[in-house]
């Protein structure tokens, strides 16, 4: 019997989880399919209401019901519990709503899988204190970077993503973008200034040598932020593509525990775009 998923948006028609998820499908033989739903954004809760009720068995969330999915679900794992967020939920026949976030591994299986860097005492500058920032900080000191700062516009919210995160062996702090001194490895844009070819108003000498930029926003160009920081010396650049299929693989695994190859799915979508 087919088993049937969405991913719930507003706007969601740009979404390319749909594409993500039949190449998925298609590749491990998994009877299922995939729709994107258009959710009223007065009434998310009515929408997953509806598509669950018509035999749903899970489904994606995002821009701009990931924190209204966590008030929802009526079980969270551990880290959609630090992250504030869902980005996943599975319709369990018991009942049960559970709500997962699956940013942050997906962010961090993009780093140190696809392009080799291991996260383990680096340096790391995450900026932005948005969600998608609040997805990925706690999976990102799980694996025990030597420093984190955490950089923001608003920098009252950058502390108070810090203040809430378990913090381990890694020194964490937060701080606005001109009190930034540090040299990092892996600088990792979480803000959402790329989608209006902005720049956020950093200071230069943020790039250690051999580092890496990451912008998780993607576009077939190179992101405005991408551009930017090979100019100050960044040795290695990246937009969140890698991030956008390998947090679908997560979801993927959560619904129908099969672990999808990402790679060619990856490529598929840079040849598409
Ligand atoms: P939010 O709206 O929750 O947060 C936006 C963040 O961007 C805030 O920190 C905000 O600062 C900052 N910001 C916006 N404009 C500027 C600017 N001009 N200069 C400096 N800072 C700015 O968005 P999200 O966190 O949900 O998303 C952020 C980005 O991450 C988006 O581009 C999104 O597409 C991408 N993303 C990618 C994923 C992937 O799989 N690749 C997954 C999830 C998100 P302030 O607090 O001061 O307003």
């Amino acid at each position: 019997m087919t088993s049937h998923y969405a991913v719930f948006g507003n706007p969601i028609s740009h979404s390319k989880s749909p594409l993500i998820h039949a190449a998925f499908a298609r590749q491990t033989g998994q009877d299922m399919d995939y729709q994107a739903i258009l959710a009223p954004l007065g009434d998310f809760a009515g929408s997953v209401a509806e598509f669950r009720a018509q035999g749903g068995a899970g489904a994606n969330v995002t821009v701009p019901f990931k924190e209204q999915a966590f008030q929802l679900a009526t079980r969270h794992t551990d880290r959609a519990l630090a992250a504030g967020a869902v980005n996943t939920l599975k319709f369990e026949n018991d009942g049960t709503l559970l709500g997962d976030n699956t940013d942050g591994a997906g962010l961090v299986r993009d780093i140190e899988s696809n392009l080799g860097i291991p996260l383990r005492d680096t340096r790391v500058l995450l900026i932005g204190a948005g969600g998608a920032a609040a997805g990925v900080l706690q999976p990102i000191l799980d694996r025990e970077p030597a420093m984190v700062v955490v950089t923001n516009r608003t920098p009252e919210k950058a502390a108070r993503l810090v203040a809430r995160a378990i913090h381990g062996r890694t020194a964490v702090t937060a701080c606005a973008f001109d009190q930034l001194r540090h040299e990092f490895d892996v600088v990792i844009n979480a803000t959402s200034a790329s989608l209006s070819g902005k720049v956020p108003a950093l200071p230069p000498g943020l790039f250690a040598l051999d580092s890496l930029a990451y912008d998780m926003m993607y576009s077939q160009d190179d992101t405005t932020f991408m551009t930017w920081a090979r100019g100050q010396g960044a040795t290695q650049v990246s937009d969140g593509l890698g991030m956008l299929v390998e947090q679908a693989a997560e979801s993927f695994y959560l619904w129908r525990r099969v672990h999808p190859h990402t790679a060619p799915v990856i490529q598929m979508l840079r040849s598409v775009r």
